[in-house]
């Protein structure tokens, strides 16, 4: 069996790196009727500390594709990903396409192979934020429609799904959990300090939704209350190359206490979490490892798809208001968090992926 995995955003390396891996030991299981895995990476993100990092210290094997297709408009950059992926899946003739969660590759890949018929797995289906204007909510609600399979990380993604009339079409849902609890298991073991000094406290934070980043006043004020708490504890910012080039353009004053640092790697960043004190962050997926590493995590964002973390008050979403962040920091110092529920399945979602993608070739 051949699949085409198609890959191209920082998150999506990340996870990838579980399924290649339970890839390559169901062939070592099996020995025949192996999975052949095509890797193409779409060139989304392109800076070393946004993409060979990770293809190095996760060991995820090296694309067979390389595209090159980035710093374009949503319109001119996924189309020219779905002529290019088009070619390729007429050439290689896999019998899936697999894609992971919501950007312009996972969209263009989805769709490439539904119109010529090859089945579509979907990794992190059903998630949603309901908010229209992210362009991530467009991306997964299209790609869920088109694929397959539609592999859940939770049990509302799932509700979702049904809620969409699901049900009713021919497509499969299931909930596998999510791969990136498989990823933080395995990964935890080997994380490694950064380079660069750690204080004895800290406030980990990441910032790169568009809303945040293209939203200047939203920008500002998320830098205001982060100036206020840094005085009491110092925050660490992995800096995405798009809120670090708004920063520099716009010179946002950034204090003492605040240090911003390049792109880190998934060692060190599940190193940073794992000796933070807290979590400022605007990232899907941080906000589920700051629970798999029992961190009180702090949303700026005015939705989420991780629902049942708000409900289980493990996570509290502020938005970009300078006041609520920091009445939200103020209360983290009371909050008992309970970071025991398994929200998010077992650890073993990639390998129950591979498994369902075998069961229905
Ligand atoms: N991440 C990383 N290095 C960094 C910042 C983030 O390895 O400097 C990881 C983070 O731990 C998580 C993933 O990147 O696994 C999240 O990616 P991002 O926030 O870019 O995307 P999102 O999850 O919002 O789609």
């Amino acid at each position: 069996m051949k699949i085409i995995t198609i890959i191209g955003a920082r998150p999506q390396f990340i996870k990838a790196a579980a399924v290649s891996k339970a890839i390559k030991d169901y062939n070592e299981r099996k020995r025949e009727n192996t999975i052949e895995e095509i890797i193409i990476h779409t060139g989304q993100h392109f800076d070393p500390n946004m993409s060979s990092i990770f293809f190095d210290e996760m060991k995820i094997p090296k694309p067979n594709y390389q595209l090159d297709i980035n710093s374009l408009g949503h319109g001119a950059m996924s189309g020219r990903m779905l002529e290019e992926i088009e070619n390729i899946l007429l050439e290689e003739k896999p019998n899936w396409v697999l894609v992971y969660g919501d950007t312009n590759s996972t969209l263009a890949g989805a769709l490439a192979a539904s119109k010529l018929h090859i089945k579509v797995a979907h990794v992190e289906a059903g998630l949603r934020s309901f908010n229209m204007k992210m362009p991530e909510e467009v991306n997964r609600i299209l790609t869920d429609r088109m694929s397959t399979l539609l592999l859940c990380p939770s049990e509302n993604a799932v509700t979702n799904l049904k809620k969409e009339g699901f049900d009713d079409f021919t497509s499969k849902v299931f909930n596998i959990g999510d791969v990136m609890y498989d990823t933080t298991l395995h990964f935890s073991k080997i994380a490694k300090a950064p380079k660069f000094e750690i204080p004895g406290k800290f406030i980990l934070a990441t910032i790169h939704r568009a809303e945040n980043t293209d939203d200047l006043s939203r920008l500002k004020e998320i830098f205001t209350a982060f100036t206020t708490i840094s005085k009491e504890t110092p925050i660490i910012i992995p800096i995405h190359p798009r809120t670090k080039a708004i920063i520099e353009r716009e010179k946002i004053e950034i204090s003492e206490n605040i240090h911003i640092v390049e792109p880190v790697g998934y060692l060190e960043m599940l190193y940073l979490l794992k000796k933070s004190s807290l979590v400022f962050t605007d990232s899907g997926g941080l906000q589920k490892e700051a629970y798999f590493s029992g961190k009180y995590c702090i949303t700026l964002r005015d939705e989420t798809e991780w629902i049942e973390l708000i409900e289980n008050n493990v996570n509290t979403l502020v938005g970009a208001s300078s006041k609520r962040i920091l009445e939200a920091f103020d209360e983290t110092k009371k909050i008992k968090a309970d970071y025991s529920n398994a929200f998010y399945g077992d650890g073993d979602a990639a390998t129950k992926i591979i498994k369902t993608i075998v069961e229905y070739t």
